[in-house]
């Protein structure tokens, strides 16, 4: 992580003085919500659209930049273990590459206490522990991925249900800490339905020992998505997919209480909360 002591002086960048070469292909993207917090997303400003893109970078991280209303935006995504402070990201437009302070709010996530039947999925054992670990190198390559197309950021609930457990909850199974509630989850039975929240092309279909079956669907610039502990997964790596076609049904396969969708949206390599997505009236 990056942490910045201090508060540099936060710069204005004068980006793309050729302003008035709008676009016209620049739609309304229908932006995520900017919430600059610990698993939040920044949505920030980099001024009119000209005739190319900057690009955005935290670290080596390459982050999305889209177009809306004549405008670029960087969508930078905030890990949750992000203290209260600044981040610094580089925006880079032709030659030139300009820091970019980032300031993060407080936001504190209330703790939630499960009761896990299957010990093994708490506590688990040597075998488990290897094929954990070579679960989490195929994940993790899959959430760096940063692919060319911008991506749509209206995103359609993909499961019909009540939301229950919200994106950040801090979890304690049976008693031990546990990671944080990356995701959100969706209370719908075995069997029902779970679609596209956007367009994307599917990145990877597995079954992981806590997170079960499941979908990724890269959906462009560093924005995936997934959809665990399903019963059933209906597409295949590489296939292409459509806001709210069919790619599985919801299950209980993996660490789990009982059945539910966990969606889980990763923007630059970094869990976001979901909700930020979902279109607004
Ligand atoms: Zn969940």
């Amino acid at each position: 992580m990056q942490y910045l002591q201090g508060g540099p002086t936060l710069k204005r960048i004068h980006l793309l003085a050729s302003a008035l070469l709008l676009t016209g292909s620049l739609g309304a993207a229908a932006l995520p919500q900017h919430s600059p917090v610990p698993g939040g997303v920044a949505v920030i400003d980099l001024g009119p659209a000209g005739s190319a893109a900057p690009t955005a970078r935290w670290g080596e991280q390459p982050i999305a930049v889209v177009g809306d209303k004549g405008r670029w935006f960087a969508l930078f995504g905030i890990p949750l273990d992000t203290l209260p402070g600044e981040l610094e990201i580089r925006i880079s437009a032709g030659a030139t590459t300009t820091p970019r302070t980032v300031a993060i709010q407080v936001k504190s996530y209330p703790e939630q206490r499960l009761t896990i039947k299957d010990k093994r999925k708490v506590e688990p054992n040597p075998d488990d522990l290897v094929r954990i670990e070579r679960e989490q190198k195929i994940t993790e390559a899959i959430k760096r991925r940063f692919s060319d197309p911008a991506p749509a950021t209206d995103f359609a609930l993909p499961a019909k249900g009540p939301l229950s457990s919200r994106f950040g909850l801090r979890r304690i199974f049976n008693g031990l800490p546990r990671n944080p509630h990356a995701g959100l989850d969706v209370a719908v039975g075995t069997g029902a339905p779970v679609s596209a929240p956007a367009d994307g092309v599917v990145a990877n279909v597995g079954d992981y020992f806590f997170n079960g079956n499941t979908v990724f669907i890269d959906h462009g610039q560093g924005l995936i998505t997934a959809y665990m502990h399903l019963s059933r997964t209906d597409v295949r790596a590489g296939q292409a997919v459509k806001k709210g076609e069919p790619i599985g049904a919801v299950g209980a396969t993996g660490r789990v209480t009982g059945p539910h969708l966990h969606w889980a949206v990763i923007l630059n390599n970094t869990p976001v909360d979901p909700e930020l997505f979902l279109s607004r009236r």
